[in-house]
Protein backbone atom coordinates (compact mmCIF):
# COMPACT_ATOMS: atom_id res chain seq x y z
CA UNK A 1 0.00 0.00 0.00
CA UNK A 2 1.27 3.06 -0.56
CA UNK A 3 2.89 5.61 2.41
CA UNK A 4 1.17 9.09 2.86
CA UNK A 5 -2.28 7.05 3.31
CA UNK A 6 -3.81 5.19 6.00
CA UNK A 7 -5.59 2.11 6.26
CA UNK A 8 -9.19 2.31 5.24
CA UNK A 9 -8.59 4.70 2.57
CA UNK A 10 -8.84 8.25 5.03
CA UNK A 11 -6.37 10.40 4.05
CA UNK A 12 -3.52 11.79 5.65
CA UNK A 13 -1.22 13.37 3.48
CA UNK A 14 -0.59 13.26 -0.21
CA UNK A 15 1.53 9.58 -1.13
CA UNK A 16 5.02 10.87 -1.57
CA UNK A 17 7.24 10.31 -4.72
CA UNK A 18 11.07 9.01 -4.83
CA UNK A 19 13.98 11.02 -5.00
CA UNK A 20 17.45 10.06 -4.34
CA UNK A 21 15.86 7.26 -1.76
CA UNK A 22 13.72 9.65 0.00
CA UNK A 23 10.38 10.01 -0.04
CA UNK A 24 9.39 13.50 -1.14
CA UNK A 25 6.48 15.58 -0.91
CA UNK A 26 6.04 18.31 -4.46
CA UNK A 27 6.05 22.00 -4.86
CA UNK A 28 2.98 21.71 -7.28
CA UNK A 29 0.34 20.27 -4.53
CA UNK A 30 -1.23 16.97 -5.49
CA UNK A 31 -4.25 15.54 -7.46
CA UNK A 32 -6.79 12.48 -6.75
CA UNK A 33 -5.91 8.70 -8.02
CA UNK A 34 -9.90 7.87 -8.20
CA UNK A 35 -10.50 4.09 -8.44
CA UNK A 36 -12.70 3.40 -12.10
CA UNK A 37 -14.40 0.92 -10.60
CA UNK A 38 -16.20 2.85 -8.11
CA UNK A 39 -15.65 6.10 -8.64
CA UNK A 40 -14.13 6.71 -5.38
CA UNK A 41 -10.75 8.73 -4.83
CA UNK A 42 -7.87 5.95 -3.31
CA UNK A 43 -6.24 8.83 -2.44
CA UNK A 44 -4.03 12.00 -2.96
CA UNK A 45 -0.86 12.15 -4.95
CA UNK A 46 2.14 14.82 -4.72
CA UNK A 47 2.88 16.51 -7.95
CA UNK A 48 6.65 17.47 -8.92
CA UNK A 49 6.43 20.86 -10.03
CA UNK A 50 9.19 22.28 -11.81
CA UNK A 51 11.67 22.72 -8.85
CA UNK A 52 10.94 19.04 -8.27
CA UNK A 53 12.02 17.95 -11.54
CA UNK A 54 15.29 20.36 -10.85
CA UNK A 55 16.17 18.92 -7.92
CA UNK A 56 15.30 15.55 -8.66
CA UNK A 57 17.33 15.89 -12.33
CA UNK A 58 20.72 17.13 -10.45
CA UNK A 59 20.56 14.24 -7.88
CA UNK A 60 20.07 11.55 -10.90
CA UNK A 61 22.83 13.16 -12.81
CA UNK A 62 25.46 13.05 -9.53
CA UNK A 63 24.17 9.35 -9.54
CA UNK A 64 24.69 8.27 -12.35
CA UNK A 65 28.17 10.42 -12.36
CA UNK A 66 29.58 8.37 -9.62
CA UNK A 67 31.08 5.09 -9.78
CA UNK A 68 28.77 3.24 -7.18
CA UNK A 69 26.69 2.37 -10.39
CA UNK A 70 27.77 2.75 -13.41
CA UNK A 71 31.15 1.38 -12.29
CA UNK A 72 30.04 -1.87 -11.23
CA UNK A 73 31.12 -5.11 -13.56
CA UNK A 74 28.08 -6.36 -15.25
CA UNK A 75 27.58 -9.38 -13.29
CA UNK A 76 27.30 -6.92 -10.41
CA UNK A 77 24.38 -5.00 -11.59
CA UNK A 78 22.82 -8.01 -12.78
CA UNK A 79 23.03 -9.08 -9.18
CA UNK A 80 21.03 -6.00 -8.24
CA UNK A 81 18.73 -6.83 -11.20
CA UNK A 82 17.67 -10.00 -10.32
CA UNK A 83 17.26 -9.23 -6.55
CA UNK A 84 14.67 -6.27 -7.97
CA UNK A 85 12.96 -9.45 -9.55
CA UNK A 86 12.40 -11.54 -6.05
CA UNK A 87 11.53 -8.48 -4.89
CA UNK A 88 8.77 -7.63 -7.14
CA UNK A 89 7.75 -11.10 -6.65
CA UNK A 90 7.74 -11.63 -3.28
CA UNK A 91 5.29 -8.27 -3.65
CA UNK A 92 2.84 -9.58 -6.40
CA UNK A 93 -0.31 -9.71 -4.30
CA UNK A 94 0.12 -5.63 -3.63
CA UNK A 95 1.56 -4.52 -6.56
CA UNK A 96 -1.39 -6.11 -8.99
CA UNK A 97 -3.74 -4.76 -6.49
CA UNK A 98 -2.61 -1.08 -7.04
CA UNK A 99 -2.65 -1.45 -10.80
CA UNK A 100 -6.16 -2.69 -10.30
CA UNK A 101 -7.31 -0.28 -8.13
CA UNK A 102 -5.92 3.08 -9.81
CA UNK A 103 -6.62 1.80 -13.75
CA UNK A 104 -9.14 -1.30 -12.93
CA UNK A 105 -8.16 -4.16 -14.88
CA UNK A 106 -9.44 -7.49 -13.61
CA UNK A 107 -7.09 -9.09 -11.20
CA UNK A 108 -6.17 -11.59 -13.10
CA UNK A 109 -4.16 -9.51 -15.80
CA UNK A 110 -2.59 -7.32 -13.10
CA UNK A 111 -1.04 -10.41 -11.17
CA UNK A 112 0.08 -11.60 -14.93
CA UNK A 113 1.64 -8.03 -15.06
CA UNK A 114 3.36 -7.83 -11.93
CA UNK A 115 4.82 -11.44 -13.16
CA UNK A 116 5.84 -9.70 -16.63
CA UNK A 117 7.25 -6.86 -14.49
CA UNK A 118 9.92 -9.41 -12.34
CA UNK A 119 10.18 -11.41 -15.44
CA UNK A 120 11.69 -8.36 -17.29
CA UNK A 121 14.37 -7.51 -14.64
CA UNK A 122 15.30 -10.86 -14.43
CA UNK A 123 15.60 -10.90 -18.58
CA UNK A 124 18.19 -7.91 -18.13
CA UNK A 125 20.39 -9.01 -15.24
CA UNK A 126 21.22 -11.99 -17.85
CA UNK A 127 21.56 -9.63 -20.64
CA UNK A 128 23.33 -7.21 -18.47
CA UNK A 129 25.82 -9.66 -17.78
CA UNK A 130 26.54 -11.35 -21.20
CA UNK A 131 26.46 -8.81 -23.31
CA UNK A 132 30.09 -7.65 -24.70
CA UNK A 133 31.86 -5.42 -26.30
CA UNK A 134 33.31 -6.05 -29.35
CA UNK A 135 36.75 -6.48 -31.19
CA UNK A 136 36.36 -5.12 -34.68
CA UNK A 137 38.72 -6.02 -37.96
CA UNK A 138 41.57 -3.72 -38.07
CA UNK A 139 42.88 -2.09 -41.09
CA UNK A 140 46.18 -1.27 -39.68
CA UNK A 141 48.56 -1.74 -36.96
CA UNK A 142 45.72 -0.64 -33.96
CA UNK A 143 43.43 -3.12 -31.83
CA UNK A 144 39.81 -1.55 -32.28
CA UNK A 145 37.36 -1.83 -29.49
CA UNK A 146 33.60 -0.69 -29.37
CA UNK A 147 32.17 -0.32 -26.12
CA UNK A 148 28.91 0.49 -24.52
CA UNK A 149 28.70 3.05 -22.45
CA UNK A 150 25.34 4.82 -20.67
CA UNK A 151 23.46 7.82 -21.91
CA UNK A 152 23.83 9.34 -18.23
CA UNK A 153 19.78 10.79 -17.25
CA UNK A 154 17.11 8.84 -19.07
CA UNK A 155 13.64 10.33 -18.37
CA UNK A 156 10.82 7.07 -18.67
CA UNK A 157 7.34 8.57 -19.28
CA UNK A 158 4.63 6.04 -19.33
CA UNK A 159 1.15 5.56 -20.07
CA UNK A 160 -1.92 4.22 -17.59
CA UNK A 161 -3.31 1.05 -19.28
CA UNK A 162 -0.03 -1.39 -17.93
CA UNK A 163 2.05 0.94 -15.83
CA UNK A 164 4.04 -2.28 -14.19
CA UNK A 165 5.02 -3.90 -17.58
CA UNK A 166 5.91 -0.74 -19.30
CA UNK A 167 7.98 0.62 -16.74
CA UNK A 168 9.73 -2.60 -16.35
CA UNK A 169 10.70 -2.39 -19.58
CA UNK A 170 12.17 0.87 -19.51
CA UNK A 171 13.94 0.55 -15.95
CA UNK A 172 15.44 -2.94 -16.34
CA UNK A 173 17.02 -1.86 -19.21
CA UNK A 174 18.10 1.58 -18.63
CA UNK A 175 19.47 1.01 -14.90
CA UNK A 176 21.31 -2.37 -17.04
CA UNK A 177 23.05 -0.07 -19.11
CA UNK A 178 24.33 2.18 -16.52
CA UNK A 179 22.15 4.80 -16.30
CA UNK A 180 20.27 6.82 -13.66
CA UNK A 181 16.56 6.99 -14.32
CA UNK A 182 13.75 9.57 -13.74
CA UNK A 183 10.22 7.75 -13.96
CA UNK A 184 7.19 9.83 -14.36
CA UNK A 185 3.65 7.57 -14.74
CA UNK A 186 0.89 8.68 -15.68
CA UNK A 187 -1.15 10.94 -13.14
CA UNK A 188 -4.01 7.82 -13.35
CA UNK A 189 -1.64 5.30 -12.51
CA UNK A 190 0.97 6.79 -10.38
CA UNK A 191 1.86 4.62 -7.37
CA UNK A 192 3.11 1.18 -8.93
CA UNK A 193 6.26 3.18 -9.72
CA UNK A 194 6.94 4.42 -6.74
CA UNK A 195 6.73 0.88 -4.64
CA UNK A 196 8.96 -0.98 -7.22
CA UNK A 197 11.68 1.82 -6.83
CA UNK A 198 11.29 1.17 -3.02
CA UNK A 199 12.12 -2.53 -3.95
CA UNK A 200 15.21 -1.53 -5.61
CA UNK A 201 16.50 0.61 -2.51
CA UNK A 202 16.07 -2.53 -0.68
CA UNK A 203 17.72 -4.56 -3.30
CA UNK A 204 20.68 -2.73 -2.87
CA UNK A 205 20.24 -0.20 -6.12
CA UNK A 206 21.87 3.26 -4.84
CA UNK A 207 19.73 6.08 -4.04
CA UNK A 208 19.35 8.34 -7.29
CA UNK A 209 19.63 5.59 -9.85
CA UNK A 210 16.07 4.94 -9.92
CA UNK A 211 13.46 8.49 -9.13
CA UNK A 212 9.82 8.45 -9.38
CA UNK A 213 7.77 11.90 -10.09
CA UNK A 214 4.48 11.90 -10.25
CA UNK A 215 2.82 14.70 -12.01
CA UNK A 216 0.31 15.81 -14.92
CA UNK A 217 2.22 15.88 -18.33
CA UNK A 218 2.20 19.35 -18.39
CA UNK A 219 3.90 20.41 -15.23
CA UNK A 220 6.30 17.48 -14.58
CA UNK A 221 6.75 15.47 -18.00
CA UNK A 222 7.27 18.73 -19.98
CA UNK A 223 10.03 20.39 -17.88
CA UNK A 224 11.73 17.16 -17.15
CA UNK A 225 11.96 16.37 -21.38
CA UNK A 226 13.11 20.21 -21.62
CA UNK A 227 15.68 19.66 -18.32
CA UNK A 228 19.53 19.93 -20.24
CA UNK A 229 20.43 16.87 -17.74
CA UNK A 230 18.30 14.61 -19.52
CA UNK A 231 20.18 12.98 -21.87
CA UNK A 232 17.23 10.45 -23.38
CA UNK A 233 13.81 10.10 -23.33
CA UNK A 234 11.82 6.78 -23.33
CA UNK A 235 8.40 7.52 -24.05
CA UNK A 236 5.25 5.35 -24.07
CA UNK A 237 1.95 6.38 -24.71
CA UNK A 238 -0.17 8.36 -27.13
CA UNK A 239 1.25 9.20 -30.85
CA UNK A 240 0.19 13.00 -30.14
CA UNK A 241 2.03 13.13 -27.07
CA UNK A 242 5.00 11.16 -28.77
CA UNK A 243 5.50 14.21 -31.64
CA UNK A 244 5.62 16.83 -28.75
CA UNK A 245 8.02 15.00 -27.01
CA UNK A 246 10.29 14.18 -29.80
CA UNK A 247 9.66 17.76 -30.99
CA UNK A 248 11.49 18.92 -27.99
CA UNK A 249 14.39 16.20 -28.13
CA UNK A 250 15.17 17.37 -31.63
CA UNK A 251 15.33 20.68 -31.01
CA UNK A 252 17.87 19.31 -27.91
CA UNK A 253 19.70 16.89 -29.65
CA UNK A 254 18.62 14.30 -27.65
CA UNK A 255 17.73 10.67 -28.55
CA UNK A 256 14.00 9.37 -28.16
CA UNK A 257 12.17 5.92 -27.83
CA UNK A 258 8.71 6.50 -28.45
CA UNK A 259 6.10 3.37 -28.39
CA UNK A 260 2.67 4.83 -29.57
CA UNK A 261 -0.73 4.34 -30.41
CA UNK A 262 -2.05 1.83 -33.04
CA UNK A 263 -5.39 0.76 -35.11
CA UNK A 264 -3.74 -2.82 -35.62
CA UNK A 265 -5.95 -5.20 -38.28
CA UNK A 266 -6.67 -8.91 -37.17
CA UNK A 267 -7.37 -10.52 -40.27
CA UNK A 268 -9.43 -13.67 -40.94
CA UNK A 269 -9.15 -15.59 -44.14
CA UNK A 270 -12.37 -17.87 -44.52
CA UNK A 271 -10.20 -21.33 -44.82
CA UNK A 272 -9.17 -20.34 -41.08
CA UNK A 273 -10.51 -22.01 -37.81
CA UNK A 274 -13.44 -19.70 -37.41
CA UNK A 275 -13.87 -21.01 -33.63
CA UNK A 276 -10.09 -20.20 -32.77
CA UNK A 277 -9.94 -17.16 -34.69
CA UNK A 278 -12.90 -15.34 -33.21
CA UNK A 279 -11.42 -16.59 -29.88
CA UNK A 280 -8.45 -14.39 -31.01
CA UNK A 281 -9.93 -11.94 -31.92
CA UNK A 282 -12.04 -10.99 -28.79
CA UNK A 283 -9.36 -12.22 -26.79
CA UNK A 284 -7.52 -9.26 -28.72
CA UNK A 285 -9.49 -6.16 -28.68
CA UNK A 286 -11.04 -6.64 -25.10
CA UNK A 287 -8.87 -8.35 -23.00
CA UNK A 288 -8.20 -5.10 -20.73
CA UNK A 289 -11.26 -3.80 -21.91
CA UNK A 290 -9.60 -2.30 -24.89
CA UNK A 291 -6.88 -0.20 -23.66
CA UNK A 292 -4.10 -2.05 -25.08
CA UNK A 293 -1.76 -0.57 -27.78
CA UNK A 294 -1.99 -3.39 -29.89
CA UNK A 295 -5.70 -4.04 -29.40
CA UNK A 296 -6.90 -5.81 -32.96
CA UNK A 297 -9.21 -2.77 -33.32
CA UNK A 298 -10.35 -3.45 -37.35
CA UNK A 299 -11.44 -7.31 -38.11
CA UNK A 300 -11.25 -7.53 -41.59
CA UNK A 301 -12.98 -10.71 -42.84
CA UNK A 302 -12.87 -12.52 -46.12
CA UNK A 303 -16.59 -11.95 -47.49
CA UNK A 304 -17.43 -15.45 -48.32
CA UNK A 305 -16.88 -15.91 -44.27
CA UNK A 306 -18.41 -12.92 -43.01
CA UNK A 307 -21.99 -14.48 -41.39
CA UNK A 308 -20.43 -17.06 -39.71
CA UNK A 309 -17.27 -14.82 -38.10
CA UNK A 310 -20.46 -12.63 -37.07
CA UNK A 311 -22.73 -14.76 -35.77
CA UNK A 312 -19.61 -16.23 -33.61
CA UNK A 313 -18.56 -13.28 -32.67
CA UNK A 314 -22.10 -12.14 -31.50
CA UNK A 315 -22.29 -15.39 -29.27
CA UNK A 316 -18.18 -14.76 -27.63
CA UNK A 317 -18.53 -11.03 -27.01
CA UNK A 318 -22.24 -11.29 -25.60
CA UNK A 319 -20.66 -14.02 -23.04
CA UNK A 320 -17.86 -11.64 -21.65
CA UNK A 321 -18.53 -10.82 -18.14
CA UNK A 322 -18.23 -7.24 -17.50
CA UNK A 323 -17.97 -6.62 -13.50
CA UNK A 324 -15.93 -5.30 -10.42
CA UNK A 325 -12.45 -6.27 -11.53
CA UNK A 326 -11.56 -8.51 -8.88
CA UNK A 327 -14.77 -10.43 -8.60
CA UNK A 328 -14.45 -14.55 -9.76
CA UNK A 329 -14.88 -14.87 -13.53
CA UNK A 330 -15.68 -11.29 -14.89
CA UNK A 331 -13.11 -10.64 -17.90
CA UNK A 332 -13.84 -7.01 -18.62
CA UNK A 333 -13.23 -4.19 -16.17
CA UNK A 334 -13.66 -0.64 -16.68
CA UNK A 335 -12.49 1.57 -18.65
CA UNK A 336 -9.33 3.62 -16.71
CA UNK A 337 -11.24 6.82 -15.98
CA UNK A 338 -14.20 8.25 -16.42
CA UNK A 339 -13.26 10.83 -18.96
CA UNK A 340 -11.66 7.68 -20.81
CA UNK A 341 -15.04 6.37 -21.04
CA UNK A 342 -16.96 9.98 -22.58
CA UNK A 343 -14.20 9.65 -25.34
CA UNK A 344 -15.21 5.88 -26.26
CA UNK A 345 -19.22 6.98 -25.67
CA UNK A 346 -17.83 9.74 -28.57
CA UNK A 347 -16.59 7.57 -31.09
CA UNK A 348 -19.67 5.06 -30.76
CA UNK A 349 -21.47 8.12 -31.44
CA UNK A 350 -19.14 9.01 -34.52
CA UNK A 351 -19.63 5.31 -35.64
CA UNK A 352 -23.72 5.52 -35.67
CA UNK A 353 -23.35 8.89 -37.25
CA UNK A 354 -21.28 7.25 -40.32
CA UNK A 355 -23.92 4.65 -40.87
CA UNK A 356 -22.30 1.77 -38.28
CA UNK A 357 -24.65 -0.56 -36.70
CA UNK A 358 -24.21 -2.26 -33.57
CA UNK A 359 -23.54 -6.00 -33.63
CA UNK A 360 -22.93 -6.12 -29.50
CA UNK A 361 -23.04 -3.82 -26.73
CA UNK A 362 -22.60 -0.11 -27.89
CA UNK A 363 -23.49 1.11 -24.56
CA UNK A 364 -23.00 1.29 -20.53
CA UNK A 365 -24.25 -1.90 -19.11
CA UNK A 366 -27.49 -2.41 -17.16
CA UNK A 367 -26.42 -3.85 -13.88
CA UNK A 368 -27.17 -1.07 -11.84
CA UNK A 369 -24.11 -2.25 -9.18
CA UNK A 370 -21.58 -1.20 -11.92
CA UNK A 371 -23.13 2.42 -12.09
CA UNK A 372 -20.81 4.07 -9.78
CA UNK A 373 -17.65 2.52 -12.24
CA UNK A 374 -16.21 3.78 -15.97
CA UNK A 375 -17.91 0.44 -17.66
CA UNK A 376 -18.60 0.40 -21.03
CA UNK A 377 -19.70 -2.95 -22.44
CA UNK A 378 -18.09 -5.08 -25.44
CA UNK A 379 -18.88 -3.30 -28.48
CA UNK A 380 -18.95 -4.78 -31.75
CA UNK A 381 -19.73 -2.85 -34.84
CA UNK A 382 -20.60 -3.22 -38.55
CA UNK A 383 -21.42 -1.79 -41.70
CA UNK A 384 -18.54 1.09 -41.73
CA UNK A 385 -16.05 1.60 -44.41
CA UNK A 386 -12.44 1.73 -43.11
CA UNK A 387 -12.63 5.96 -44.20
CA UNK A 388 -14.72 6.22 -40.95
CA UNK A 389 -13.49 7.79 -38.21
CA UNK A 390 -13.98 5.18 -35.38
CA UNK A 391 -11.67 2.92 -38.06
CA UNK A 392 -8.75 5.70 -38.55
CA UNK A 393 -8.14 7.10 -34.80
CA UNK A 394 -7.23 5.18 -31.96
CA UNK A 395 -10.61 4.45 -29.48
CA UNK A 396 -8.77 2.54 -26.69
CA UNK A 397 -11.21 0.94 -25.70
CA UNK A 398 -13.48 -2.21 -26.02
CA UNK A 399 -14.55 -1.37 -29.45
CA UNK A 400 -14.46 -3.10 -32.57
CA UNK A 401 -14.79 -2.37 -36.15
CA UNK A 402 -15.73 -5.46 -38.66
CA UNK A 403 -14.57 -4.50 -42.31
CA UNK A 404 -14.86 -7.21 -45.13
CA UNK A 405 -12.91 -7.95 -48.09
CA UNK A 406 -12.98 -9.58 -51.23
CA UNK A 407 -9.23 -10.69 -51.80
CA UNK A 408 -5.92 -10.34 -50.79
CA UNK A 409 -5.15 -7.19 -52.52
CA UNK A 410 -7.70 -5.57 -51.65
CA UNK A 411 -7.11 -6.55 -47.71
CA UNK A 412 -3.54 -5.26 -48.16
CA UNK A 413 -4.41 -2.18 -49.13
CA UNK A 414 -7.15 -1.67 -46.25
CA UNK A 415 -5.08 -2.96 -43.52
CA UNK A 416 -2.68 -0.83 -44.80
CA UNK A 417 -4.56 2.44 -44.99
CA UNK A 418 -3.44 3.37 -41.99
CA UNK A 419 -1.04 6.10 -39.64
CA UNK A 420 -0.36 3.35 -37.30
CA UNK A 421 1.48 0.59 -37.46
CA UNK A 422 2.20 -1.23 -34.55
CA UNK A 423 1.02 -4.59 -35.06
CA UNK A 424 -1.68 -7.50 -36.61
CA UNK A 425 -3.23 -10.94 -36.38
CA UNK A 426 -3.29 -13.20 -39.76
CA UNK A 427 -5.75 -16.28 -39.19
CA UNK A 428 -5.49 -18.55 -41.96
CA UNK A 429 -4.54 -22.17 -42.71
CA UNK A 430 -2.32 -21.43 -45.53
CA UNK A 431 1.24 -20.70 -43.96
CA UNK A 432 2.48 -19.59 -47.27
CA UNK A 433 -0.58 -16.97 -47.64
CA UNK A 434 0.31 -15.99 -43.83
CA UNK A 435 4.14 -15.08 -44.52
CA UNK A 436 3.14 -13.42 -47.57
CA UNK A 437 0.77 -11.27 -46.03
CA UNK A 438 2.81 -10.93 -43.21
CA UNK A 439 5.42 -9.45 -45.33
CA UNK A 440 3.19 -6.82 -46.93
CA UNK A 441 1.20 -5.48 -43.76
CA UNK A 442 3.34 -2.30 -42.17
CA UNK A 443 4.00 -3.46 -38.53
CA UNK A 444 6.68 -3.56 -36.52
CA UNK A 445 4.67 -7.15 -34.89
CA UNK A 446 2.65 -9.81 -36.87
CA UNK A 447 0.43 -12.95 -35.09
CA UNK A 448 -0.17 -16.03 -37.43
CA UNK A 449 -3.12 -17.79 -35.60
CA UNK A 450 -2.75 -16.24 -32.69
CA UNK A 451 -2.71 -12.95 -31.05
CA UNK A 452 -1.38 -11.00 -27.92
CA UNK A 453 1.87 -12.91 -27.59
CA UNK A 454 4.58 -10.75 -26.26
CA UNK A 455 8.27 -11.88 -25.45
CA UNK A 456 10.68 -9.79 -23.36
CA UNK A 457 13.17 -11.45 -25.71
CA UNK A 458 11.70 -10.23 -28.61
CA UNK A 459 11.83 -6.63 -30.31
CA UNK A 460 8.54 -4.50 -29.93
CA UNK A 461 7.75 -1.08 -32.10
CA UNK A 462 6.17 0.60 -34.21
CA UNK A 463 5.74 1.37 -38.12
CA UNK A 464 4.38 4.65 -39.21
CA UNK A 465 2.88 6.54 -36.44
CA UNK A 466 3.09 3.85 -33.52
CA UNK A 467 6.23 5.15 -33.06
CA UNK A 468 9.94 5.26 -33.01
CA UNK A 469 12.80 2.76 -31.76
CA UNK A 470 12.56 -0.73 -30.44
CA UNK A 471 12.34 -1.82 -26.92
CA UNK A 472 13.04 -5.42 -25.36
CA UNK A 473 15.86 -8.08 -26.62
CA UNK A 474 18.71 -7.87 -26.43
CA UNK A 475 18.96 -4.52 -28.46
CA UNK A 476 16.44 -3.00 -26.00
CA UNK A 477 19.62 -2.51 -23.61
CA UNK A 478 21.50 -0.89 -26.25
CA UNK A 479 18.68 1.20 -26.77
CA UNK A 480 20.08 3.13 -23.39
CA UNK A 481 23.56 3.19 -24.33
CA UNK A 482 25.96 5.02 -26.69
CA UNK A 483 28.99 3.27 -28.31
CA UNK A 484 32.81 4.47 -28.02
CA UNK A 485 34.62 3.44 -30.39
CA UNK A 486 38.84 2.87 -29.05
CA UNK A 487 41.92 2.73 -31.12
CA UNK A 488 44.84 1.25 -29.69
CA UNK A 489 47.71 1.42 -31.93
CA UNK A 490 50.08 -1.12 -31.86
CA UNK A 491 53.00 0.11 -34.44
CA UNK A 492 56.54 -1.22 -33.01
CA UNK A 493 58.30 2.68 -34.02
CA UNK A 494 55.66 4.02 -31.66
CA UNK A 495 55.37 1.17 -29.03
CA UNK A 496 59.23 1.03 -28.39
CA UNK A 497 61.76 -1.85 -28.59
CA UNK A 498 59.70 -3.71 -25.44
CA UNK A 499 60.35 -7.19 -26.63
P1 LIG B 1 -0.65 10.04 -22.99
O1 LIG B 1 0.18 10.27 -24.19
O2 LIG B 1 -1.78 10.93 -22.72
O3 LIG B 1 0.25 10.09 -21.66
C1 LIG B 1 1.38 9.25 -21.50
C2 LIG B 1 2.32 9.88 -20.49
O4 LIG B 1 2.84 11.10 -21.02
C3 LIG B 1 1.67 10.24 -19.16
O5 LIG B 1 2.59 9.97 -18.12
C4 LIG B 1 1.43 11.74 -19.30
O6 LIG B 1 1.35 12.42 -18.07
C5 LIG B 1 2.66 12.16 -20.07
N1 LIG B 1 2.54 13.39 -20.86
C6 LIG B 1 1.41 13.93 -21.42
N2 LIG B 1 1.73 15.02 -22.11
C7 LIG B 1 3.07 15.20 -22.01
C8 LIG B 1 3.98 16.16 -22.54
N3 LIG B 1 3.58 17.14 -23.34
N4 LIG B 1 5.29 16.02 -22.23
C9 LIG B 1 5.72 15.01 -21.44
N5 LIG B 1 4.89 14.08 -20.91
C10 LIG B 1 3.58 14.17 -21.20
O7 LIG B 1 -1.11 8.51 -23.09
P2 LIG B 1 -2.08 7.72 -22.12
O8 LIG B 1 -3.47 8.20 -22.36
O9 LIG B 1 -1.52 7.71 -20.75
O10 LIG B 1 -1.91 6.23 -22.69
C11 LIG B 1 -2.62 5.74 -23.77
C12 LIG B 1 -1.79 5.77 -25.03
O11 LIG B 1 -0.59 5.03 -24.84
C13 LIG B 1 -2.47 5.12 -26.20
O12 LIG B 1 -2.31 5.90 -27.34
C14 LIG B 1 -1.74 3.81 -26.37
O13 LIG B 1 -1.77 3.27 -27.65
C15 LIG B 1 -0.37 4.20 -25.96
N6 LIG B 1 0.42 3.01 -25.59
C16 LIG B 1 1.40 2.58 -26.44
C17 LIG B 1 2.12 1.44 -26.14
C18 LIG B 1 3.21 0.92 -27.05
O14 LIG B 1 4.04 0.16 -26.58
N7 LIG B 1 3.25 1.30 -28.31
C19 LIG B 1 1.86 0.75 -24.96
C20 LIG B 1 0.86 1.23 -24.12
C21 LIG B 1 0.15 2.38 -24.44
Amino acid sequence: MPSGREAGGSMTKPVPFLVGGERVQGSAGSFDSVNPATGTVNYAVSAAGASDVERCVSIAREASRTPSWKGLHPHERAQILARIADGIRARSEGLAAIQMRENGKVMAECRAQVASAAATFRYYASVCETLGSEVTPARGDYLSLTVYEPMGVVAAITPWNSPLTMEAQKIAPAIAAGNAVIVKPSEVTPTAAIEVAAIALEAGLPPGILNVITGTGRDTGVPLVRHPGVRMVSFTGGTETGRAIGTIAAERLIPVALELGGKSPNIVFADADLEAAVDGVVGGIFEGSGQSCVAGSRLFVQRTALDAVLARLKDHAEALRVGVPDAAGVRMGPLASFPHREKVEAYVASARAEGGEILVGGGRPDDTALAGGAFYRPTVITGLTNAARACREEIFGPVLCVLPFDDEDDLVAQANDSSYGLACGIWTSDYRRALRVAGAIEAGTVWINTYKQLSIATPFGGFKDSGIGREKGVSGMRLYQQSKSIYLGLDERVMGAGR
